[in-house]
């Protein structure tokens, strides 16, 4: 009998780095720099110049370092933020926790990433940002949505949650708007053992500022300069990213061989697979395919011992917890019919050749019958 087929395998990733990670972390519980301090300022100067950025900022998630940057940008209670409906829900949740509003945008149907052409129309008086989503770890498009934000005087945040070494037109995401926020949850390309998060930015005003933000709005200790948050990366934190951003690349390289492998088998089956954008490096946090039979498929491949995942089954705009947004159903059609559609195959560096054949086949066995 096969072996089962996980959506996700963390411990295959921890095997190989374990005694490097446990070294890391004996060191922290010997120094007790257990809230930011030393690790967590090498791993921010690491990742700034992964990203080829000025200041990268730990943060203890991907949610706060978001908050920040909308915070940073003066967004207030009663603004609107353009975003996409089609994301994890915390893109949303950056804004919700200011009082803003998020304005949603309907997708491209082929990228998943909202779509620049429909932005403009969403521009009211009260827009104070955009913020888009690199989704499954492909940029968005991001030439036409600056174009629109230098015109309109907006500044543009880049969501890079999913996407840590992504380029887009041969350069890394993360520098092309005024802030770009990261992700370190376990899940992700880059991930903690626990927690974690990076504000990345070229400004030196808002570096400064969110220091203090993230430290309970204070640059000298018991002093507060203005409301502030509790939104610190632990040092445990800071020393296994260390760690682990040296294979990021060999990593994201990874996946991109599955992605491959997974397009050259199931080309000629009736899913609709990921488009990588002529302008886009994805690094593929998932792989998605489509396809209107996808409940019956989730179950075919679970009684093959194959995990899958649905992301997202249903976008923000038709969430309860927005409903007082006033949204309905078919506000976007797009995002909606992707939510029935998509399912995420098992998409990690550890992936054999061997384990994407027998997913292949077991999709392929599905259509046959
Ligand atoms: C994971 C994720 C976040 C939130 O990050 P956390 O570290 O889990 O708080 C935000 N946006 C997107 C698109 C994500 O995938």
């Amino acid at each position: 009998m096969d072996q089962p087929i996980p959506y996700l395998d963390l411990a295959a990733q921890m095997r190989p780095l374990r005694k490097e990670i446990d070294a890391v972390i004996a060191k922290t519980l010997d120094n007790c720099s257990f809230c930011l301090g030393p690790d967590v300022t090498q791993f921010e100067k690491d990742f700034a110049a992964y990203c080829g950025a000025k200041h990268s900022l730990g943060f203890n998630s991907g949610t706060s370092a978001l908050h920040v940057a909308l915070l940073l940008l003066n967004v207030e209670p009663g603004d609107e933020v353009i975003t996409t409906p089609y994301t994890f829900v915390a893109t949303s949740w950056a804004i919700s926790y200011i009082g803003a509003k998020p304005v949603y945008v309907d997708i491209e149907d082929n990228t998943f990433n909202i779509d620049p052409k429909l932005v403009e129309k969403a521009i009211t008086p009260r827009t104070k940002a955009i913020l888009p989503v690199h989704l499954y770890g492909q940029p968005c498009d991001l030439d036409p949505l600056l174009e629109i934000c230098r015109k309109h005087k907006l500044p543009l945040v880049e969501d890079a949650a999913q996407a840590h070494g992504a380029k887009y037109k041969g350069r890394d995401i993360g520098t092309f708007g005024e802030i770009s926020c990261y992700s370190f949850y376990p899940a992700k390309n880059l991930g903690a053992c626990g927690e974690g998060g990076s504000l990345v930015t070229n400004n030196d005003a808002y570096a400064a500022r969110a220091r203090s933000l993230r430290e309970h709005g204070s640059t000298q200790r018991y002093y507060h300069d203005e409301v502030g948050y509790n939104y610190r990366m632990e040092g445990i934190q800071g020393a296994v990213l260390g760690v682990k951003l040296k294979h990021l690349n060999k990593w994201n390289e990874g996946r991109r061989r599955v992605a491959h492998r997974y397009h050259e088998l199931l080309a000629d089956t009736p899913l609709q697979l990921p488009l990588e954008a002529e302008y886009a490096e994805s690094v593929y946090h998932l792989y998605v395919v489509r396809h209107p039979r996808r409940d019956e498929l989730k179950k075919h491949l679970e009684a093959d011992k194959i995990g899958s995942a649905l992301h997202y089954p249903l976008p923000l705009h038709l969430q309860k917890c927005y409903a007082s947004l006033g949204y309905k159903q078919g506000d976007f059609p797009v995002s909606e019919k992707a939510g029935q559609e998509c399912l995420s195959l098992p998409t990690f560096p550890e992936l054999t050749d061997d384990q994407i054949q027998r997913v292949a086949n077991s999709i392929k066995r599905f259509f046959k019958k």
